[in-house]
């Protein structure tokens, strides 16, 4: 694994903070160590594994990287807790999860938006509750696949320029900003 695939890895994991300046830029110094080493820490701790705590990006990591991004959806990352994504009517989630997409991607949001928090208005939900609020029919909200949100001290129109990098589905709205992981390109 080269250096900067373990950078974005760590940047979808919600570690990016501990990388700037520099990001994922390829090479190893202080910041990748210490993002590694947080990472392998809360790896341990979350998953009840005990891998290296070195700050190394080595094979085990990059295992232990791979795994956590294919758990995202049900252990969440560093900063979004999947409680975050609970239906607002039912309290439920998704059958299997979010989707883990959909929080890689809202890291990596959050990295490129500066850090700031990112709010989940509504995450997943259930077929009464949009109903309830009205969403479309098919609205990926219903697959725990998109959420609406709000970037503390980012307006929503920069919120939906900078989601279009990311996101397969973005929806500008005056207050808040919809995005999903829908397998084809959508904008509304
Ligand atoms: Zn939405």
């Amino acid at each position: 694994m080269s250096v900067q695939n373990a950078q974005n890895k760590l940047i979808q994991l919600g570690y990016g903070e501990e990388l700037r300046p520099y990001g994922a830029d390829g090479k190893f110094g202080t910041k990748t160590s210490n993002a590694t080493e947080s990472f392998q820490k809360d790896y341990n701790r979350i998953f009840n594994k005990s891998i290296k705590v070195d700050g190394v990006p080595g094979p085990e990591t990059n295992r232990a990287l791979d795994h956590a991004r294919n758990q995202a959806g049900v252990k969440g990352t560093k900063n979004f807790n999947i409680s975050e994504f609970r239906c607002k009517g039912s309290g439920g989630l998704s059958k299997g999860g979010i989707d883990n997409n959909l929080l890689l991607k809202l890291e990596e949001l959050r990295y490129d938006l500066g850090g700031n928090a990112i709010v989940i208005n509504s995450g997943y939900r259930s077929v009464a509750h949009n109903r309830v609020v009205g969403g479309a029919s098919g609205s990926q909200h219903l697959y725990g696949k998109a959420a609406d949100i709000v970037v503390r001290g980012v307006s929503p129109s920069r919120v939906y320029s900078a989601s279009d990098k990311f996101f397969n589905g973005v929806g500008r709205y005056n207050t808040f900003t919809h995005v999903d992981t829908r397998a084809w390109k959508a904008r509304f």
